[in-house]
């Protein structure tokens, strides 16, 4: 530990403190760093392959090994783990969806996020600071007592906020009345809130590795064989993988995985914007999400404004967006914060994220036998990331769907049972 400052004299300091002396001190104290997870050779087969490296693949696998002792199993990831949209998301986690399906889901997983830290011994930095459903139209109001009411009887806390309310949540919002969208109220779930994404990655990879799951980066998955209607293992770049289960977790890329197999699911691939601002001292404290005036903002503890656009209107897998979309989600914000139209955006970025007709998930089997996916999770997955990775496990050890994701399966679409969420999706679809 330094002295107190002032305890020693300015040319004292420098030779306790010079150059050479603060670069050995930094070399001595970052070698020998242990690994946070091993780098395997991939072995000739593997019980399960789970295709993609996100927070949903690598939550699969640690719950397959950890809740199911299926420990033989590899995850492959064609770039770095959580690369994807786990790494490109805006990170608000929230549990208040309008259907009882889809809220027991993300509530069965908003439980999970609270202990998150502690079961994968890693800080996922899990912040319920609250997230605002704000309210513009008469007709937003309503649906906003019907989603409240319908959670209340799932038992999801919920509240409907009056415009004051809001305002004493968030004393910088314009809850002006003659602004173009007046602020009517909102909609306030307290558990909600943010959590560290890159931390989520990591901390699900560390605890998977440690239970003796391969995790194959820098690996791509080019074709997936088929014998017989059953999968038998995927063709990488580094060569054939056999596997009796192959689980597709890979976001805005499930439709090309699926194509591998001779499959076409009911999916659009879109990219979907975001923005980070100059870090800024502590000013917007819960979440704020407005789909009429369209953003979504929270400030991440580092101090930056965290920026949601909305989705491009045309499918594509570039790993960006068009500007006018970012434009609009700028200028939808120096509405709702009209002190922001000072602040510099530092960054932005594009991720593909993949967009069911009922903006749902398909979490499930497949009509090849042993071939699984987990996707479909459009603009808002990563508030699942637990919950889907736990229920996901539990279909592949037991070959069955978990009651909770029983009513996420691809034979919806034959069916004609949709889960319709638009209502509640974070920006419209
Ligand atoms: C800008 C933006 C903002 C968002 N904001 C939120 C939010 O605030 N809250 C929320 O809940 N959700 C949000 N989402 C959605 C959320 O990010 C996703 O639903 C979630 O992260 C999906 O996780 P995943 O693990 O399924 O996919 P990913 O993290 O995308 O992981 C899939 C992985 O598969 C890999 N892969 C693809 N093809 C192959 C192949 N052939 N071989 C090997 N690997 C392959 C990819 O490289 C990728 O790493 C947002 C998304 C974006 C883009």
């Amino acid at each position: 530990m330094p002295p107190p400052h002032n305890t020693l004299k300015p040319h004292a300091l420098m030779q306790r403190y010079s150059l050479p002396r603060l670069l050995a001190h930094a070399r001595r104290h970052h070698e020998d760093w242990q690994r946070a997870w091993r780098n395997p050779a991939p072995k000739d087969a593997y019980d399960t392959v789970i295709v993609g490296g996100g927070g949903h693949g690598l939550a699969t696998a640690y719950y397959l090994a950890k809740e199911h002792g299926v420990t033989d199993v590899a995850v492959i990831e064609r770039g770095y783990l959580g690369g994807g949209n786990t790494g490109r998301n805006t990170t608000i986690v929230r549990s208040n969806y309008l259907r009882d399906a889809s809220t027991r889901l993300y509530d069965f997983a908003l439980d999970l996020w609270r202990d998150l830290s502690r079961e994968i011994n890693f800080n996922v930095m899990f912040s319920a600071r609250g997230v605002l459903n704000l309210g513009h139209t008469l007709q937003d109001m309503r649906d906003i007592e019907r989603r409240v009411g319908a959670n209340r009887l799932n038992g999801v806390d919920g509240e409907v906020l009056t415009t004051a309310e809001v305002q004493r949540l968030v004393p910088l919002m314009n809850c002006s009345p003659t602004s173009r969208y007046p602020v009517l109220g909102a909609s306030w779930q307290p558990r909600g809130g943010v959590a560290r994404h890159d931390a989520v990655a990591w901390g699900y990879a560390r605890a998977a590795d440690a239970l003796g799951v391969d995790l194959l980066q820098q690996t791509e998955v080019v074709g997936i064989r088929v014998e017989n209607g059953a999968v038998t293992g995927v063709e990488t770049d580094l060569g054939f993988i056999a596997a009796r289960r192959v689980a597709c977790v890979v976001a805005g890329n499930s439709g090309v995985l699926a194509r591998m197999a001779g499959l076409r699911l009911p999916i659009e691939s879109r990219p979907l914007q975001a923005l980070v601002s100059e870090p800024l001292k502590p000013c917007l404290d819960p979440v704020v999400m407005s789909a009429a005036v369209h953003c979504y903002i929270s400030q991440s503890a580092k101090g930056d404004l965290v920026i949601g656009a909305g989705t491009d209107v045309y499918n594509g897998y570039g790993q960006r967006g068009s500007f006018p979309v970012l434009e609009h989600a700028v200028a939808a914000v120096c509405e709702l914060f009209p002190a922001f139209s000072r602040v510099r955006m530092n960054r932005h970025w594009g991720g593909i994220v993949d967009i069911c007709p009922d903006a749902c998930p398909v979490i499930g089997p497949s009509p090849v036998r042993g071939l699984y996916f987990n996707c479909g999770w459009g603009t808002g997955g990563f508030k699942s990331t637990p919950g889907s990775g736990y229920v996901f496990a539990d279909t592949i050890a037991n070959e069955r769907p978990h009651p909770l994701a029983a009513p996420f399966g691809l034979d919806r679409f034959a069916s004609g049972a949709l889960v319709d969420e638009h209502g509640a999706a974070a920006v419209a679809h």
